[in-house]
């Protein structure tokens, strides 16, 4: 296995300035919406419109093609435009297609990936959030879209994000456990993963999750990467954890359907059968699962 951090990861790619100092100063803002070089991202239910010729891109419009709506900045490119998003019904544009995140999130080129997926999360967080959680009063949008404050009371409220562990978990002759999760097609295997409880660590998360699912022990939890996972509002925390020993591995038949341990050679002719199939790359899981096995799985889609 590999060292290091993980190198890649889909929905982790954004390059943009936040320029999160920018979101209360009103006259920055109304400047930057006056710019004809500002470009706004329009998206409806977790889909923003999509070309594909030379390139997968988003589409992008002016301030003035923009539809009404609250505008969200996402932030500033190296050549200073400003980017907003405005959550509104798309509209029709010739060669482009609605698409979300599991469609286009590893197809897009690095700016286009971290903005779809900071609107995204920002369109969900406002759609489930607005109404205040300690008076009920509707709330009203502030700080460019990243605040939501009550005037009843004053309360401000920021976005939502639940983190969830994932980890590779190997076992002395250095195999992976993966697992199939309940509801999941027959075929599907990936690593353990799970939500982070109220008053524990990571790393006791990793090792409260991989006992409750398969009954194992762990040490050497290992932090790797971490990926925004907006579906609806994750945080994904990439880790790798080893087990000592042969003992049993004990699924907990509400969570994990089955569970085995895979060599290399074992997974790569899992998957050549068509037995097996692996997370996709748009997954964190993915990247864990390729930075031990040394490279692409097969079948993995190319880019
Ligand atoms: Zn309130």
């Amino acid at each position: 296995m590999t060292d290091g951090p993980l190198e890649w990861l889909a929905l982790a790619r954004g390059t943009l300035d936040r320029v999160a100092l920018n979101r209360r100063d009103d006259g920055w803002i109304a400047g930057a919406w006056a710019d004809p070089r500002t470009r706004v991202l329009i998206v409806q239910d977790g889909c923003a419109l999509v070309t594909y010729e030379p390139a997968p891109a988003l589409v992008l419009v002016p301030p003035a093609q923009a539809p009404d709506g609250d505008r969200w900045l996402l932030g500033v490119d190296e050549g200073g435009a400003a980017y907003f998003g405005v959550a509104a019904a798309l509209p029709a544009v010739e060669g482009a297609e609605p698409a979300g995140l599991r469609q286009v999130g590893a197809l897009l080129a690095d700016r286009d990936s971290g903005l779809l997926t900071h609107v995204v999360a920002l369109e969900h967080w406002h759609s489930a959030n607005r109404f205040c959680p300690r008076c009920g009063t509707e709330t009203k949008v502030a700080s460019a879209g990243h605040v939501r404050v009550c005037p009843a009371d004053g309360s401000q409220h920021f976005p939502r994000v639940d983190p969830a562990v994932i980890m590779l978990v190997t076992d002395a002759a250095d195999r992976i456990l993966l697992a199939r999760g309940p509801r999941w097609p027959a075929d599907r295997r990936s690593i353990l993963a799970g939500f982070v409880e109220p008053g524990e660590s990571l790393e006791q998360a990793v090792a409260r999750e991989v006992d409750e699912e398969v009954g194992l022990p762990v040490r050497d939890v290992r932090y790797v990467g971490s990926q925004p996972w907006p579906l609806p509002q994750s945080l994904m925390l990439g880790f790798t954890a080893t087990t000592d020993g042969d003992a049993p591995l004990r699924p907990d038949p509400e969570e994990i359907l089955d569970a085995a341990w895979y060599t290399r050679d074992e997974l790569r002719a899992a998957i050549d059968a068509g037995d097996l199939v692996a997370p996709g790359p748009l997954s964190i899981a993915a990247q864990l699962i390729m930075r031990w096995y040394g490279g692409e799985l097969p079948n993995m889609p190319h880019f």
